[in-house]
């Protein structure tokens, strides 16, 4: 029953996914699903992996160890949730990629942390595009600068930016910020003296991915609409 419901939500989200690149002229290549499974076990991990996802997405380094541990595939695992730099020993040993890099010296850490398991950690920098005070992320202005100091460490690629756009009900009032990030994203590598492009946008949650993809988007972080009982369909 529960196995059904999350094939079907997978569905219709992957068929969504289609429609926003078919209206904005994008290949879904373009477009990776992260299935965000921080509220749920191992089991429903297992059967997302098997409807096709091979990218999860956990916010608490203990709970990820722990699943991380149940899981054989071979998935790409992404941290979201913020991370303390005396726990990054720990989030590079089972995360590839760290979504939460919000201040230079984490960037340090994570590299460092990296070097010494023989490990690169693809990184995206955290934008708080709509400036409120309890978001984490860097600043429009300071977030250029910070990425020339971390485009010269050893053990981490900076892969892209993420964000989070305020809550709201009407997925519309997120369309500015998920533009405004990729603006940012593009005046970065207009100016960046590094030859090294940042490639990817993570950006758009369940209730605004299909327009986060709209406006650029390469990885969509998608939890609630891809566990909670569905009757869309
Ligand atoms: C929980 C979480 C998500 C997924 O949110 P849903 O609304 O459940 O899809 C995405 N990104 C981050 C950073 C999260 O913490």
């Amino acid at each position: 029953m529960y196995a059904e419901d999350i094939q079907k939500n997978v569905t219709l989200i992957k068929r969504n996914i289609d429609e926003a690149c078919r209206v904005s002229g994008r290949s879904t290549r373009e477009v990776t699903l992260m299935g965000v499974t921080k509220t749920v076990d191992v089991d429903a991990i297992r059967e997302i992996i098997s409807c096709g996802i091979k990218d999860i997405g956990e916010s608490k380094i203990q709970d990820a160890t722990r699943k991380h541990s149940h899981i054989s595939q071979e998935v790409n695992w992404h941290l979201i949730g913020h991370l303390q730099t005396n726990k990054v020993k720990h989030a590079v040993q089972i995360f590839d990629y760290i979504h939460s890099v919000d201040s230079v010296k984490l960037a340090r850490v994570i590299s460092l942390r990296a070097e010494e398991i023989g490990k690169t950690i693809k990184i995206f920098v955290e934008v708080n595009v709509s400036g409120e005070e309890t978001r984490y992320g860097f600043s429009h202005e300071d977030v250029a600068p910070a990425i020339e100091e971390m485009l010269l460490m050893n053990n981490i690629q900076v892969v892209g930016l993420m964000t989070m756009a305020p809550f709201t009900d009407d997925p519309e009032c997120a369309r500015p910020y998920f533009k405004q990030l990729r603006e940012l994203k593009e005046s970065i590598n207009a100016k960046n003296s590094v030859d090294k492009e940042l490639s990817e946008l993570s950006m758009g949650m369940s209730n605004d991915y299909p327009v986060a993809i709209e406006e650029g988007a390469t990885v969509v972080r998608v939890g609630t609409a891809l566990f909670e009982a569905s009757s869309e369909i």
